[in-house]
This record gives structure tokens, C-alpha cells and sequence, in this order.
């Protein structure tokens, strides 16, 4: 199975869940060093640069993946990329960035990944999106934008591959405790002055639990989707988000 942005955060804790249950795993992403420390951690799995946004490295990285484990019946699309400011002052290079990396980078693989699944006419594909693909929130126009690309990729490719027995679901977290989440906080406090308490309350007070999510809880809805009693579930986007949305 591939994992792409497999190093850190959600990507790393959906790795060390499948290792458990047996799986061989290629985490990708372009931090060979984050990703090698991943990998030396788990049982069969190994470390494999990719840039998402870039359509030479998916194809090089897809073929690197199959060379040690055979074909790839799963895919987690889960590298991301986030960032905020105001629509006025989002430039064009930061709204291509975003797009390039989330969506973009969400079809290179899925495109890399499935003539495998289609040839061996079963498969999973997650797509690690987010409660800004479900809701709008201020100050993150390119994000929410690329995350609600996601959501229609998901569903349209999900009734495209309806009569195989390959699924297509998006997982959506609210705010996760990985680097991500701690770059928000600090962007909070660096640009309105308040504390650290108070950054993390302005994020966790979206969630109805008011608390950040873990990772391990976006990873045990990856795992539910991938498993044979899933099969029926297949175009869906599934917060995972305290209630959220
Ligand atoms: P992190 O910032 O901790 O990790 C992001 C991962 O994406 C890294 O492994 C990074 O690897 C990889 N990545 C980024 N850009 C690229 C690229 N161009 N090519 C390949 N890999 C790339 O974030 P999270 O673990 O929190 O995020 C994982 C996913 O979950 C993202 O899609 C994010 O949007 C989504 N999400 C996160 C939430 C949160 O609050 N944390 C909430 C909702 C959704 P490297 O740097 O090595 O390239």
C-alpha cells in the first residue's frame, strides 16, 4: 500500500496502524529523512521521495513502491499542504501551492495508482480531506477550496469505479494535533498577539468535544474503509470531528 505524506502526523499514524495488522507499506513524501524514520520503525515498509504536485516524481515514486511489494491495492492520498491569510492577500503562487498539493496531487496518484486496481479489479483509495472540505471557514479560501475539490474527485471517481470492486472515500478531520495544527496555532499568535491557551481555543472551539483530534482516530476510519465489510461504502466523505459538521 502507498501512504504519501507517510513521515509525520496523520500519514504516520495510519502507517504504524496498517504495519500492525500486517500490511507492507511505501511512505512518500519529499523528507526522505522523516520518512526513513517512519519506515525504520515499521515491519516491511520503506521510504519513497515524491513530490504529490509533481506528475514525474508520482510516476517514479508509483514504480519505486511496486518494485519491492507487488501491486498497490491501496492508496491513502493523505499529503497536505495548509495555509491562511486573507483572499486579499493570498497570492497566486500560495493558491496554486495549496491547489497543486491537495488536489492535484490527490489525481496524480489516484491516476498512478488505479491500473492496478483495475487489473486486479479490487482496490481502496482514502483521500485524507478535512472538515473545510464540508464548510467554509475565514481566512483559508485555497484551502477549503482544494479540500472541497477533493470531496467531488472522491465522489465522482467513486461512481466511475461503482462495478469494480475498487472504493473511493474521503476522511474528514477537524483540527488534528500534527504539525499542522501547531503552525495554525502559532500563525494565531503571531499575528493577533494572544496566548498559546487562547490559539488553541480559537481552533478547538470549532469541535463540540472542544479538543483537537488525534491521529490515531483519522487512522481507525482508514483502516474500517479498507477492510473487506467496507465494500458497500464508497463515495462518502466522513468527518471525523467531534461532531462538528
Ligand atoms: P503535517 O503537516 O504533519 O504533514 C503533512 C504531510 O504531507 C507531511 O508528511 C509532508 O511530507 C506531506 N507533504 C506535503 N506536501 C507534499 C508534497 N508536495 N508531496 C508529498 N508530500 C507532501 O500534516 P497532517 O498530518 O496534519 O496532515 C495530513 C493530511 O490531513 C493533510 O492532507 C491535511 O490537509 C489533512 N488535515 C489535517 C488537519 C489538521 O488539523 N492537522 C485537519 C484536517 C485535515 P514532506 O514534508 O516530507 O513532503
Amino acid at each position: 500500500m502507498v501512504i504519501t505524506g507517510g513521515g509525520r502526523g496523520i500519514g504516520a499514524a495510519i502507517a504504524q496502524k496498517f504495519s500492525l495488522l500486517g500490511a507492507k507499506t511505501t511512505l512518500m513524501g519529499r523528507n526522505l529523512a522523516a520518512l526513513k524514520q517512519t519506515a525504520s520503525s515499521l515491519k516491511n515498509s520503506q521510504a519513497v521521495v515524491c513530490d504529490v504536485s509533481q506528475e514525474a516524481s508520482v510516476q517514479d515514486a508509483f514504480q519505486q513502491a511496486r518494485e519491492p511489494f507487488g501491486n498497490i491495492s491501496i492508496l491513502i492520498n493523505n499529503a497536505g499542504v495548509a495555509g491562511s491569510n486573507p483572499l486579499p492577500k493570498t497570492s497566486l503562487e500560495q493558491f496554486r501551492k495549496i491547489l497543486d498539493t491537495n488536489l492535484t496531487g490527490t489525481f496524480l496518484c489516484a491516476r498512478a495508482a488505479l491500473p492496478n486496481m483495475l487489473k486486479a479489479s479490487r482496490g481502496r483509495i482514502v483521500n485524507i480531506a478535512s472538515t473545510a472540505a464540508l464548510r467554509g471557514y475565514a481566512y483559508i479560501s485555497a484551502y477549503a477550496a482544494s479540500k472541497h475539490g477533493v470531496i467531488g474527485l472522491t465522489r465522482s471517481l467513486a461512481i466511475e469505479l461503482a462495478s469494480t470492486n475498487i472504493t473511493v472515500n474521503a476522511v474528514c478531520p477537524g483540527y488534528t494535533e500534527t504539525d499542522m495544527s501547531e503552525q495554525t496555532i502559532q500563525t494565531i499568535i503571531e499575528k493577533t498577539g494572544r496566548s498559546r491557551e487562547e490559539a488553541l481555543s480559537a481552533i478547538t472551539k470549532h469541535n463540540p468535544q472542544g479538543r483537537l483530534i488525534q491521529p490515531e482516530e483519522v487512522a481507525d476510519v482508514v483502516i474500517w474503509l479498507c477492510q473487506p465489510g467496507s465494500q458497500s461504502i464508497t463515495g462518502q466523505a466522513i468527518a471525523v470531528a467531534g461532531g462538528e459538521v
